[in-house]
């Protein structure tokens, strides 16, 4: 080896040493976070986090199952810092896999309320929402009485026979709405209402939300449960055939007199293995700030979860999302009652 190359080589020793300081500080600026979420809105108010903060925003893309398959492989080595999930009944499938850890914020105490975070324990809360939509009954106005439909508890009266329509009982935004009603009812009570659902169904469940609503549109269906989002999604349409739907279907907030209407979740948590955790707890945080819950919100057509705020979005008002008796059931019931809810529906035949 000559001299030129023993001092080259010192060379790139040192470059590697800065390099590899430089990349430790950029760590420090840094989140990485797994998404379930693609709004183009949301990329507005991440910008604005990285404005205010320095701190850089990495973002992988996948759906709810993707996300939780490569957490899984990942393991310790996950870059994962926050993980952001829709449905608390997903959320809390990936809870029970240990894939999220415990935070402990005063901020998210105050902004957030607590029915809608996973259960507090001695280490603090895993999950939390960031946005709510209720999951609501839309009716056929020629077919059936608003009356009838007022409450979830209805959908099982024979009155209705052979009118309901519903995508599958094990599908999250389902199985989350059951966790509850099986919570209030009871588990005698809660499968025979599940039952009672079964034997008024119209079809066989297939489809997702949207199918439900044309369905009913159509005349195929009396009677079926969507979020609200997609009914909004349907109200800012600009096609003539998406219009059509809306004046034929009437949307009922259930339980209003009772209960509550069964409200769900956009959320998210802490990964396990957060190399960035002090910037996962900071953007937690700032996504329950007026500004982010704003966007976050009206990304999906979605009502915000923080206190004191109520949806501002003109699809969410023509519906009367903005003012409605949400269900106050602590959603971490949904984790409790999830595989019971399961076991329920391959007795009653709910497919
Ligand atoms: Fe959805």
């Amino acid at each position: 080896m000559n001299q030129f190359s023993k001092l080259s080589q010192v060379v790139l020793a040192i470059a590697a040493t800065l390099g590899a300081h430089a990349a430790a500080t950029a760590q420090d600026k840094v989140l990485n976070l797994y998404s379930a979420r693609h709004y183009q809105t949301d990329e507005v108010m991440y910008e604005t986090f990285t404005k205010t903060t320095g701190i850089k925003i990495n973002r992988v893309d996948a759906d709810d199952a993707g996300i939780v398959a490569r957490l899984r492989a990942e393991g310790s080595a996950s870059p994962a810092d926050v993980v952001l999930m829709v449905d608390a009944a997903r959320l809390a499938v990936a809870d029970a896999q240990g894939l999220f850890q415990p935070i402990k914020s005063a901020k998210l105490d105050a902004a957030i309320p607590a029915n809608l975070r996973a259960d507090a324990t001695a280490d603090g809360v895993t999950w939390t929402g960031f946005s709510t939509r209720a999951r609501v009954i839309v009716y056929d106005p020629m077919r059936v009485k608003p009356e009838d439909v007022a409450t979830y508890e209805q959908l099982a009266d024979p009155k209705l026979k052979g009118m309901v329509c519903t995508r599958s009982g094990s599908h999250p935004y389902n199985l989350s709405l059951f966790a509850t009603v099986v919570e209030r009812l009871g588990d005698a009570k809660g499968e025979a209402w599940l039952k009672g659902v079964v034997d008024n169904m119209a079809r066989a469940p297939k489809g997702g939300d949207t199918d439900q609503i044309k369905g009913v549109a159509s005349g195929e269906c009396g009677v079926a449960l969507t979020n609200t989002y997609y009914f909004a999604r349907l109200i800012k349409s600009n096609k003539p055939e998406d219009r059509a739907v809306v004046e034929k279907v009437r949307v009922v907030f259930p339980n209003q007199a009772t209960s509550g209407t069964h409200v769900n979740i956009a959320g998210a948590a802490v990964a396990k293995y957060a190399k960035n955790r002090d910037n996962a707890v900071q953007f937690m945080e700032f996504l329950s700030s007026p500004y982010a819950q704003d966007y976050f919100a009206n990304g999906n057509n979605e009502f915000p979860a923080a206190k004191g705020l109520k949806a501002d979005n003109p699809a969410i008002k023509a519906m009367g999302g903005d003012h409605f008796k949400a269900e106050t059931v602590p959603l971490g019931v949904v984790a409790k009652n999830l595989t019971k809810v399961q076991q329920m529906l391959d007795r009653v035949g709910y497919k």
